[in-house]
């Protein structure tokens, strides 16, 4: 490995390698508590050095983990265990090129944390309106196919992405530049899409050129308590009937997730007051693009009568309802994720289903726990709106099953089998492949895909890169 690191020193400049001594524990542990080892961080500038880190990877055998702002969920941004695998990080491509207001569109470097992205729209009144509680960069996201709490209004970042620039996990380092600032572009396979969502496989991502959407001037948020879990579903839907335009967010929130959230954070005020955490919530936001006009009713006053009409029906869907300030009531959301990580082992599951098949699974579910797995606390919270689900179940710390790997396989198979073979769904919704979906990609994926994804990789990107196996 020596010489291999001599080498990349005569690719990169003097901050572009980093070696264990030089304290890289962030750059080998993931979010979910995996710790891997790498002899070296490489931290090209460019797509130029990155092609040639590749081709020279290739030339000796060597895998590399890309890695962009180290968020990923299901540890596929750090490397194994074994010693030998090679972070890419692209934290110095961090450049913001270029924002066209007139275009609508910002051309920045993948190592762009989306917070500086947005930071910088703000003056053109534009985003990015990809909403999460991480601050991931724009490489990582598109490698991710990131989703978030606003999917249902403005989708995923593949809608969202006009191009891409990449170097292609080939013999040559080949880059791939697909950058056309174009909102139409009908002429061939739409390459970029290679990139998206498949974590590296393909080659790494080294430049973006995303869509802006114009930023929201006015919202209105309001935490729904649905009579039952049946009204939860059928609330949706009328609030899609009053004011579809406006919906940006309905997100899901189980009793215990609030609660977990509230215990791990003390700077959070629970918005129920004195009042108990109820048995779910839902946090719903109307957003619109334009300050409050003379002769407009204003979005709260809209939120407020949708609300209203509904809680006077009969048989009314709503068990009570809070209006709040959007930053109390997103920051209760946002801080579920780490909340339920901290409260004990966690057993993540990030899925979806056909809009409406979520509660049925819930509530199925609910009950086999009661049987099979009596141990696991059920920690749900979600993108309701979109059908997705995060299927959170925490263990005590101190259980002895807690950490061992045939107690965790079989708690996986028990929840993915129901939801992909019974109730039609996906095994990850939005958090991408990686080690710790690499099993139900092996057992759910049809053999044809499989054989199609190995064909398109063997011939075009032949080089080991990123985590997943396919
Ligand atoms: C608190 C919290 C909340 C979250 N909420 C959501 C959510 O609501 N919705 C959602 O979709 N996700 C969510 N995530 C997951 C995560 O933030 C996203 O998957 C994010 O898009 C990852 O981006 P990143 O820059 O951190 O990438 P990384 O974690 O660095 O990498 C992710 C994957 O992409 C690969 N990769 C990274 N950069 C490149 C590149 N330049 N070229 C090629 N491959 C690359 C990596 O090898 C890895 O496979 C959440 C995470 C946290 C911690």
């Amino acid at each position: 490995m020596k010489d291999h690191i001599k080498h990349f020193k005569t690719i990169l400049d003097d901050k572009g390698v980093l070696l264990p001594e030089d304290g890289i524990d962030g750059y080998v542990s993931g979010w979910r508590g995996e710790i891997g080892s790498t002899p070296c961080v490489l931290r090209p500038t460019s797509s130029q050095e990155t092609s040639q880190i590749i081709a020279y990877c290739a030339a000796h055998n060597l895998h590399l983990i890309p890695q962009s702002g180290n968020t990923g969920m299901v540890a596929n941004s750090v490397p194994d265990e074994s010693g030998e695998q090679i972070v890419l990080s692209t934290e110095r491509m961090n450049k913001i090129i270029d924002i066209d207001p007139i275009n609508k569109c910002a051309h920045v470097g993948a190592g762009v944390r989306l917070s500086a992205l947005n930071d910088a729209l703000a003056e053109y009144h534009l985003s990015f309106p990809i909403d999460l509680g991480s601050d991931p960069c724009l490489g990582g996201m598109v490698s991710t196919n990131t989703g978030g709490s606003r999917y249902l209004k403005y989708r995923g970042v593949r809608e969202n992405l006009m191009g891409v620039k990449a170097v292609l996990a080939d013999h040559d380092g080949t880059v791939i530049d697909d950058l056309k600032p174009l909102h139409k572009n009908n002429t061939g396979l739409d390459i970029k899409q290679l990139f998206v969502g498949t974590g590296g496989l393909f080659g790494i991502v080294t430049e973006v050129m995303v869509r802006l959407s114009p930023l929201p001037a006015q919202s209105a948020t309001a935490l729904l308590i649905p009579r039952d879990m049946d009204a939860a579903a059928a609330l949706l839907i009328e609030i899609e009937k009053s004011c579809h335009n406006y919906l940006s967010a309905f997100e899901g929130m189980s009793h215990n997730a609030m609660q977990r959230a509230l215990s791990h954070n003390p700077a959070l005020t629970n918005p129920f007051g004195q009042d108990d955490v109820p048995h779910y919530a839902i946090l719903l936001e109307l957003s619109r693009s334009w300050p409050e006009r003379e002769a407009e009713q204003p979005l709260n006053d809209v939120l407020e009568n949708i609300l209203a009409e509904l809680w006077e029906r009969d048989n009314a869907p709503l068990e009570n309802a809070l209006i709040g300030a959007p930053e109390r009531l997103w920051a209760l959301r946002h801080s579920i994720s780490e909340g339920v990580q901290k409260s004990g082992k966690l057993f993540a599951f990030d899925i979806s289903f056909k809009r409406g098949d979520f509660f049925r699974f819930r509530e199925a579910m609910i009950e086999r726990l009661k049987t099979h797995h009596p141990e696991l606390t059920l920690c749900d919270f979600g993108h309701l709106g979109d059908g997705g689900a995060h299927f959170a179940l925490v263990i005590d710390r101190d259980d002895t099953r807690a950490s061992v790997p045939s107690y965790e396989k079989t708690v996986r198979n028990f929840i993915n089998d129901a939801v992909v073979l019974e109730f039609g769904g996906s095994y990850s919704a939005e958090h991408g492949l990686g080690r710790k979906t690499e099993e139900a990609y092996a057992k759910y994926t049809p053999d044809e895909v499989k054989a199609l994804t190995h064909a398109i990789k063997t011939a075009i990107a032949p080089i080991p890169v990123g985590t997943i196996k396919i």
